[in-house]
This record gives C-alpha cells, sequence and structure tokens, in this order.
C-alpha cells in the first residue's frame, strides 16, 4: 500500500487528551465519519511543536490520520474553530468540560456519528457565543444533555405513562430514572422507586426535549425549577452510566458537582 492510501483526512473534535511517551499524546476526538477515536500525535509537547496549538481542547480541527501500529498518527493539523471564548473564564471551561465529557461517555468507535457531531459542534458554537457575551444561557446544558440522551437511545419518555401509554396530563405525575420516565398517578402506585414530579418540572423538561435550541433558547427558567431539572438529569444519567459501565471518575465528578446557584 503506497502512504497516499494509508492518509486519510479527518475533521475532529478534540475531547479529551493524556500525556504518553517523552513528547507525545494521545487524543480522543469525535469525528463525523467514525464516532470516537484515539489518535498519537507525536512530538506535539515539544516546544517547537507546529501541531500543538491546533489540538488544544474543544477544538474543532482538520487532521490527517497515518495509520500506526497502537493509535493511528495525526500527521498534520489545522485548526477549523478554535472557540477560544470556552478558555477565557472558569463557567465556560466548566460547561465545556462536561460537554466533552458527555460525548466522551456516550460516543461509540467506529460508527457514523454525524447527528452527534452537528449537536456537538452547535452546543459548542453557542456556548462559545454566549460566553464572549458573559451571558450563558442556564438551560443550554439541560437542551444538549436531553438531546445527546435522545441521540444515543437513552431518551426519557416524558409525554407518555410508561405503563398504560395514556398521554400525561398536566397534573403531578411519577417519575422513574430506572425506567427511563414517567407513570401517571393511576399506574404510579404499581411501581416501586417512584418520584413525585411537579408539573413545572415536567412541562420544562419536555420543551426543552422537543425544540430546536432556536426554538429553546428564548424560555426563562424560575430557579427552584431549573435546579429540579438539573437534579433529575444528573440522577438519570448516573443511572444510564451506570448502566453502560462508563468511567467512574466522570460518575463520581457528576454527583460531586451539583450546579451552583445563579448568583
Ligand atoms: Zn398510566
Amino acid at each position: 500500500m503506497s502512504n497516499r492510501e494509508r492518509v486519510r483526512s479527518t475533521r475532529a473534535l478534540i475531547l479529551r487528551r493524556r500525556d504518553v511517551n517523552d513528547a507525545d499524546r494521545v487524543l480522543t476526538v469525535l469525528t463525523p465519519g467514525d464516532g470516537k477515536l484515539e489518535l498519537i500525535a507525536k512530538g506535539v509537547r515539544k516546544t517547537t511543536s507546529r501541531k500543538a496549538g491546533h489540538l488544544e481542547l474543544f477544538t474543532h480541527a482538520a487532521l490527517l490520520v497515518a495509520q500506526g501500529r497502537t493509535w493511528d498518527i495525526i500527521t498534520e493539523a489545522q485548526t477549523v474553530e478554535s472557540f477560544r471564548h470556552l478558555r477565557e473564564n472558569l463557567e465556560a471551561i466548566a460547561a465545556a468540560s462536561y460537554i466533552a465529557e458527555l460525548i466522551d461517555s456516550f460516543a461509540e468507535g467506529g460508527d457514523d456519528a454525524r447527528t452527534l457531531w452537528d449537536l456537538a459542534l452547535q452546543v459548542l458554537r453557542e456556548l462559545d457565543a454566549t460566553s464572549a457575551q458573559g451571558r450563558v444561557p442556564p438551560t443550554l446544558l439541560i437542551w444538549f444533555n436531553l438531546h445527546l440522551l435522545s441521540l444515543t437511545g437513552f431518551q426519557p419518555q416524558f409525554f407518555r405513562c410508561l405503563d398504560c401509554a395514556q398521554e400525561l396530563e398536566p397534573s403531578l405525575n411519577f417519575l422513574s430514572l430506572h425506567a427511563g420516565g414517567v407513570f401517571c398517578p393511576r399506574c404510579a402506585p404499581r411501581h416501586d422507586d417512584v418520584e413525585a414530579l411537579e408539573v413545572d418540572t415536567l412541562k420544562v423538561l419536555r420543551f426543552l426535549q422537543s425544540r430546536s435550541w432556536n426554538e429553546a433558547a428564548s424560555i426563562t427558567v424560575r430557579t427552584p425549577v431549573l435546579r429540579r431539572v438539573e437534579s433529575v438529569l444528573n440522577r438519570y444519567l448516573i443511572v444510564v452510566l451506570e448502566r453502560q459501565v462508563r468511567s467512574t471518575a466522570f460518575l463520581r465528578r457528576l454527583a460531586a458537582t451539583q450546579p451552583a446557584p445563579e448568583g
């Protein structure tokens, strides 16, 4: 096989990186065509590296990748979008890290990941633009969470009762994180492990789950409802990711980082 055939080009989002050898780094990236990949960037920790600046966390880069033995090798890297505002304050860094870690947890290798790729770019662009203006919408990460769950096959059911399949009414319904959705008041007594779910909370979850960000961006949610929605989603993620036997470090961090109240 000629060298030309063994080199391919791909777009990539840098999700995670770790140092190996003396000067190399292994990058976990999301690609549109091949899902999640681990690639090695050789010599990238040397001060003379021309690739280093294009392989920062959260960067959208265009890569040339050559076949390697353990990891495929990044031979060229060029920044497409730097998302530089994501690195300018702690709130934006925390939000971008959360997004990257969730994508890392849910993305699979080897599959076409175009819809996940589009969602990832959209949320990073939105976060970058809004953090540049100093006002990240508090609903953005919730919206992203819900859409990520839908794309990866873990969509919680907020519209119909999980048991009788009747449309849920705007009254007090009952959430089951383990069942992945909501039971109506008639069916709930037949199930263990349910918690009351207030109408306002259910409405926000339904709205953010079913709308594009363009439609969802304008809603304002009262802080107590926002906190409740975040709690439901964080606990649901833990249930889903445990079922998936994912990174325990991520689960510990998720449990430890309940979002701080708004100032
Ligand atoms: Zn029911």
